[in-house]
């Protein structure tokens, strides 16, 4: 794909997402589809693309609304998912910590590698060092 392709996509992309945006049901959850009033607005920056991960997830860039930052993720969703969301954090934030003595390298990679680990793959936002069967399973996993 040429690189003018690439950008193209992305600003239609966006484009899309913004309209997408205009028609939201504040009242409804973009997760559980949960309706009804009190919603919460989650938004996500951190330099990657969360639609990766979270498709149903708003790029920002061509949203313009004040309240709103310019850049980053935007979800509109219920308490349930919030807390849901919340316990994954957690989870997350104590397995980092965990890692605090743990040999890394500056991007935080672990220092022990698995043998036969020798391909450099790209997962949500950090380069990983995996065999030839974590090779396949990554990029074969399928998304809903
Ligand atoms: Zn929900």
């Amino acid at each position: 794909m040429e690189l003018q392709q690439l950008l193209d996509n992305i600003d239609a992309k966006r484009k899309a997402d913004a309209e997408r945006f205009k028609k939201l049901d504040e009242d409804k959850c973009q997760l559980c589809y949960a309706h009804g009033a009190d919603k919460r607005s989650l938004v996500i920056n951190c330099h990657y693309d969360i639609k990766e991960v979270v498709p149903e997830a708003i790029d920002l860039t061509n949203v313009t609304v004040e309240t709103l930052p310019k850049r980053g993720y935007y979800l509109r969703i219920c308490k349930a998912c919030r807390g849901r969301l919340l316990a994954k954090l957690e989870e997350w934030r104590n397995e980092c910590i965990a890692l605090i003595l743990v040999p890394k390298d500056h991007d935080g990679e672990l220092r022990e590698e698995e043998p036969g680990a020798y391909i450099p793959l790209r997962v949500h936002g950090r380069t990983r060092m995996v065999t030839k069967v974590e090779f396949h399973e990554l990029t074969t996993k399928k998304t809903v």
